[in-house]
């Protein structure tokens, strides 16, 4: 509880501006990412809890997770979450990789709430023979694990770019999962959405921006949005395919991200990169976050309106 307590009150300080930040490594152990972040300037933080393309699981000891706090407390980083294996596939109708993969899921929900992580996120699965009973196996699945690992971490389902048979390419399929979960347990949920994933999936942020955030509104809901993945997109819009690019290189542009840095809507949402990180793993993220903070620079005020004060 603590920790939670200590994150409110630099909230209540410096509410201003959203937390902003980026992927980063934990080799070595997790104890090294807060110093990590910092380095970069990063105040939002994403981190793989396991090796995210191996089943083994392990659980967080004790010590690691008070010190973790710890490390967070005396870090710049204000938000911070977990994405969770590439191997799981909750919507999988084959019982055996279902079942491991529910319970590496409950793992991965346990290790960020002994991290006291702020949230999990989650890509919902393959339905591989059939969408609508893959989407009701995905909700089950969920619950299933949210029943098991009861914790602070709030768990957010990421948007896909609806490549091959994968849930959740649509506002609309992603407010028929969550519709699923119960609503006991539905408070303990959201939704992570990926510039690059919806790009993909036929969402044009390039020439509307704030119509997509106006339609995910209307569908979904923006109080349910608990955090914003920046990237920009190697692929075209409607691709079904998920590469991502450094912001303003690729094929959604740096209009759109321009737009949700300014968009009053999105003013306290989370957002972390998960762009192409070179060779040293800090120029290119260091240059990213300038390159975002000063899309919402002072700058706005200045060249905005001034008869709107009179
Ligand atoms: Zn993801
Ligand atoms: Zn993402």
């Amino acid at each position: 509880m603590t920790p939670r307590k200590a994150s409110a009150a630099v909230a209540a300080v410096a509410p201003a501006v959203a937390p902003l930040g980026a992927h980063i490594s934990t080799a070595g152990g997790v104890l090294n990412a807060p110093a990590r972040a910092d380095e970069i300037g990063a105040t939002a933080m994403q981190l793989f809890t396991k090796q995210a393309n191996r089943w083994a699981e392990h659980d967080v000891e004790p010590a690691t997770a008070v010190a973790f706090r710890a490390a967070i407390a005396g870090s710049g980083v204000r938000f911070t979450n977990a994405h969770d294996s590439y191997l799981i596939n909750l919507a999988s109708p084959e019982p055996e990789l279902r079942a491991k993969s529910i319970a590496s899921f409950a793992a991965e929900l346990r290790r960020c709430h002994a991290l006291g992580l702020d949230a999990l996120v989650s890509h919902p699965g393959n339905f591989m023979d059939e969408r609508a009973s893959g989407i009701a196996r995905n909700a089950d699945g969920i619950v299933q694990a949210l029943e098991q690992e009861v914790g602070p971490t709030r768990l957010l389902m990421e948007l896909t770019a609806g490549q091959g048979t994968v849930i959740g390419s649509t506002f609309e399929e992603m407010a028929d999962l969550l519709g699923r979960i119960p609503a006991t347990l539905r408070k303990r949920v959201g939704v992570c959405l990926d510039t690059a994933h919806v790009f993909g999936a036929g969402y044009d942020l390039t020439n509307d921006c704030a119509g997509v955030f106006t339609k995910f509104d209307d569908v979904l809901g923006l109080d349910q949005l608990g955090l914003l993945h920046l990237n920009d997109s190697k692929v075209p819009l409607g691709s079904h395919k998920d590469r991502h690019e450094l912001i303003g290189v690729g094929l959604i542009g740096e209009g759109a991200f321009r737009a949700i840095m300014t968009d009053p809507r999105l003013a306290t949402i989370p957002k972390v990169l998960e762009t192409p990180k070179g060779d040293d793993m800090v120029t290119n993220d260091r240059a990213m976050l300038s390159l975002l903070r000063s899309f919402s620079s002072p700058n706005r005020t200045t060249a905005g309106r001034r008869k709107s004060r009179s």
